[in-house]
């Protein structure tokens, strides 16, 4: 078997191997562009982690493209609305009707992890577990170099450039002076408490809703399991709940009139997530390049934060493409702007679906009325249903 230790230098290094990363390094290879992908966790860990699992047709079509659609088209869920819930009655949205025949797919990240590390392991191409990078250095060089450690020996990667595709946790963006990036963020006074249940989803779509004892979101990974979330106050302890407790707020909170029920079925994970709105600018100093998570958090509520790496390591990659193919540098130097457009207004748009639809701790019934009022012109107006429609499923790529 060839060994799987990278030469020690190659075009492009990618820290991080979570969508973004992997994502990346396929599309950079199609291009015939050289690179390395480093990732700190074991294989296991990266395939399992729960996150997100709705993608916009754009997230669609570049994993088609790129040959990691084969069982998305399988076993990938069409939606073509959300319903949202208010005063114990529902308003469905329709995607295409909305948008001229958009619509959007659930298939959980983990899923999309686990294709494109089989294309790439496939393919032979650089992919290191087990492999924390400790530092990047010399962003503002010809050479930046990745230092990382594997199989307890440490390592250095000279790079032509670097990609930080390693989360909000990441270490890339510390190659970067502080006094060259700028970061805008918003902590909220609420977070999520999320469900796996093996049980099939009580609705074809997903349910958002607003309620007086706070927001609950009806989502699934699957036809036979479900994934569910809370509003909880920041701090909660997931394992302080008991089953029962889950599931009654859980119904208390999608209740509408009629004969509609939540089903039950065993929980089989659980784990609170604070909420968070951020954005480090720009996404390139010298050759130090930024991407997903790295460079943006979004809350979840808008579904955006999947599909926002997709779209960055998309233009990234077309970048790469140009320069290494004809020389033109000019996609990498449009790159941070390119991408901060779309990323302000997923950033816009996941803010408001968190604050129209949560109850911050704080708020007032003046608040509240606002909230629903806000509801009830959605219902109201075309124009308002198409506004939040055209967010949802996002821009073309
Ligand atoms: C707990 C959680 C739940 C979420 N739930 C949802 C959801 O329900 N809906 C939604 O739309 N979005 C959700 N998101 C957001 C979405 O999952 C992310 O936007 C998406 O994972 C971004 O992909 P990424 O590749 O940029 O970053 P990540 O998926 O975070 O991948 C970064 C990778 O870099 C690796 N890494 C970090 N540091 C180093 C290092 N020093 N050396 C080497 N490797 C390193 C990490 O191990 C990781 O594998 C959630 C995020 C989190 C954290």
């Amino acid at each position: 078997m060839k060994s799987l230790i990278p030469s020690a230098r190659t075009a492009v290094g990618i820290v991080g191997a979570g969508p973004a990363g992997l994502l990346l390094s396929r599309l950079l290879r199609q291009s015939g562009v050289d690179c390395v992908v480093l990732e700190a966790r074991d294989r296991a860990y990266v395939e399992q982690r729960q996150r997100a699992g709705v993608l916009e047709q754009s997230t669609v079509d570049v994993l088609r493209a790129c040959g990691a659609g084969e069982r998305l088209d399988r076993e990938g869920l069409a939606h073509d609305g959300v319903e949202l819930s208010w005063n114990r009655h529902r308003h469905r949205i329709d995607f295409p009707g909305l948008t001229g025949g958009k619509r959007v797919w659930v298939y959980a990240q983990t899923e999309v992890v686990k294709d494109l590390i089989e294309l790439q392991l496939a393919d032979a191409a650089p992919l290191l577990f087990e492999a924390p990078v400790g530092a990047v250095t010399g962003a503002d060089t010809e050479r930046p170099t990745i230092h990382y450690t594997y199989a307890g020996e440490q390592r250095e990667l000279e790079c032509d450039y670097v990609v930080g595709c390693d989360g909000y946790h990441g270490v890339t963006r510390q190659a970067i002076p502080d006094s060259e990036l700028h970061t805008s963020e918003r902590v909220y006074p609420y977070s999520w408490f999320g469900i796996l249940a093996d049980v099939a989803p009580s609705n074809d779509e997903l349910v958002y809703a607003h309620s007086p004892r706070g927001f609950a979101l009806l989502s699934m990974r699957s036809h036979t399991v479900s994934r569910l979330y809370l509003q909880v106050p920041n701090g909660t302890d997931p394992e302080a709940w008991s089953d029962e407790r889950i599931w009654d707020e859980l119904d208390a909170r999608f209740a509408v009139d009629g004969a509609w029920k939540l089903a039950r079925g065993p929980i089989t994970q659980r784990a609170v997530l604070p909420l968070r709105s951020s954005v480090t600018e720009p996404m390139r100093w010298g050759r130090a390049f930024l991407a997903g998570d790295a460079a943006h958090i979004v809350p979840p509520t808008g579904a955006k934060g999947l599909n926002l790496a997709v779209a960055d390591v998309t233009v990234l990659a077309r970048a790469f493409a140009k320069l290494y193919a004809d020389g033109d540098a000019s996609g990498l130097d449009g790159y941070s702007d390119a991408c901060l457009r779309r990323v302000w207004r997923a950033e816009q748009f996941s803010y408001f679906m968190t604050t129209t639809l949560h109850v911050d701790p704080a708020q007032s019934g003046f608040d509240t009325r606002l909230q629903l009022s806000q509801l009830d012109r959605i219902a109201a107006s075309g124009h308002a249903a198409a506004e939040l429609a055209e967010n949802y499923v996002g821009d073309a790529l």
